[in-house]
């Protein structure tokens, strides 16, 4: 009897050892990465004091803080900054996915596709604008390249891309249209963002303005929050194995550059309905990591006083221009710890990759 004691004693060790030794981290199968430009923890701030102290925001509880600086200088540019997120790499500011000595960077959506993970890119601007340029294209200089960037975006695999920039597309100095090319690659084009999008849709494209969409204040409605849904729909659709989504506030910086309180407020409350939307899936879901960061700050943006009751704020900026000042990165899902503490912008980007199980120099 008290061999049989010993030798359940001994099954019941092994059994609970295998269980901590089948406790391994669990990976996951999505990633959604959401960058408000421009977007520093002023910019939240103040977008939660005047919403009744509240941010959809909050429910994430793993926090961040990402170094921003690019290579060529201490104060990065959208360029720069998504470059580091999409590729690794610190470069010069105005770079597209170039290194420092201009050689092209692969971006991250090469990758993931090449793996057979499905991605996708939603901005309030233009699809060639700086940050969601740097999700599929290559250029030495962002400015004047739309046309280009929307050739190199014809050659990408990326299932879904939403914003503004049509004109760069089929309203062309070349006469080409894009348009007519990306539909015969398969993409199903949406007039707006509200129109249905059939049953079984893989490859998704709307754009909603000629070139850069209207702000929230000016009556851009519930675009990004619609298009982040739809976005999540169809890269869910035959989701074998995974998918990566960057989705960009991007008139948050905008609001800085103009030293527009108001302006940088609806932007990022705009922008917190989205979040609202992708953290509503990932809790059902499970198995998707959201990803909620900054390039930069905007403005040396702050709050220097208020009445909470009546939700307003007094703030100030140091100029219209980007800060070196550390961004907050909010995690939230499968491994959202592994994003605590402070690292480079580079990092997000080695991070995505071992998450997704993929090798990086
Ligand atoms: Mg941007
Ligand atoms: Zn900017």
């Amino acid at each position: 009897m008290k061999n049989i004691n010993i030798g359940i004693s001994i099954i019941i060790f092994f059994l609970f050892s295998n269980c901590s030794l089948s406790n391994e981290p669990v990976l996951p199968k999505n990633i959604i990465l959401m960058i408000g430009d421009g977007m520093g923890l002023s910019q939240i701030s103040a977008a939660m004091y005047t919403n009744d102290n509240f941010l959809f925001l909050e429910e994430v509880k793993h926090i961040g803080l990402v170094k921003t600086h690019s290579h060529s200088s201490i104060i990065t540019d959208s360029a720069a900054g998504a470059t580091a997120f999409s590729t690794g790499e610190k470069t010069y500011n105005g770079s597209i996915n170039m290194s420092v000595d201009t050689v092209p960077l692969t971006p991250i959506t090469n990758n993931l596709n090449k793996a057979n993970i499905k991605t996708g890119i939603i901005s309030t601007s233009s699809v060639t604008h700086a940050t969601p340029a740097c999700f599929y294209g290559n250029q030495v200089n962002r400015y004047g390249v739309g046309e280009d960037l929307a050739t190199q975006f014809l050659q990408s695999n990326i299932n879904v891309l939403i914003g503004g920039g049509e004109d760069y597309f089929n309203n062309r100095s070349d006469n080409l249209n894009l348009t007519d090319s990306l539909k015969k690659k398969g993409y199903i084009m949406i007039d707006s963002i509200i129109d249905v999008v059939p049953p079984g849709t893989e490859k998704l494209i709307n754009f909603c303005a000629p070139k850069e969409p209207k702000s929230k204040h000016d009556g851009r409605g519930d675009f990004l929050t619609l298009a982040t849904k739809k976005a999540i729909d169809v890269l869910n659709t035959k989701n074998n194995n995974g998918f990566f989504l960057m989705i960009e506030g991007s008139q948050i910086d905008w609001g800085g550059h103009d030293m527009d309180s108001d302006y940088i407020i609806s932007e990022t409350l705009d922008f917190d309905k989205a979040i609202k939307e992708v953290l509503e899936f990932a809790k059902n879901d499970k198995n998707t990591l959201v990803l909620i960061t900054a390039d930069h700050e905007t403005g040396g943006y702050g709050i220097i006083g208020g009445d909470m009751k009546k939700n307003t704020i007094k703030t100030s900026f140091l100029n219209d221009d980007h800060t070196a000042t550390m961004v907050p990165l909010f995690a939230f899902g499968p491994m959202a710890n592994y994003f605590i503490g402070i690292y480079d912008n580079t990092e997000v980007y080695k991070k995505i990759l071992t998450l997704f199980n993929l090798s990086h120099k």
